[in-house]
């Protein structure tokens, strides 16, 4: 399963993660997204909580997988980093969203 927005397993400095993160959605892709990401269910649960690296605010304690199974990633992170913080996943991500939306 592919890992998405995993700052320290990506290799990504968790201060820069909005340069990581910066690309663009189409409405019609942000629909897809948060659609795929809302559909997602518990992969695994964590010891913890996770917390924002933007403004430390308390985060999900499970790590989700989307629908078709091909992405982990974890709780809140589409609501908290696209939502509030207006990140975007990679192309590959949205593509798979999108993929996945039109099927359903
Ligand atoms: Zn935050």
């Amino acid at each position: 399963m592919n890992r998405m927005g995993y700052f320290i397993f990506e290799g990504i400095d968790p201060n820069r993660c909005r340069v990581f993160y910066s690309g663009t959605m189409t409405e019609r892709e942000r629909r897809a997204v948060l659609s795929y990401m809302n559909e997602g269910v518990r992969h695994e649960q964590w010891m913890g909580w996770a917390t924002s690296r933007m403004d430390g605010s308390r985060l999900g304690t499970q790590c989700m997988k989307t629908p078709d199974e091909k992405w982990r990633f974890p709780e809140e992170w589409n609501t908290h980093y696209i939502v509030e913080h207006g990140l975007c996943p990679p192309r590959n991500f949205i593509n798979d969203a999108v993929a996945w939306w039109e099927l359903t």
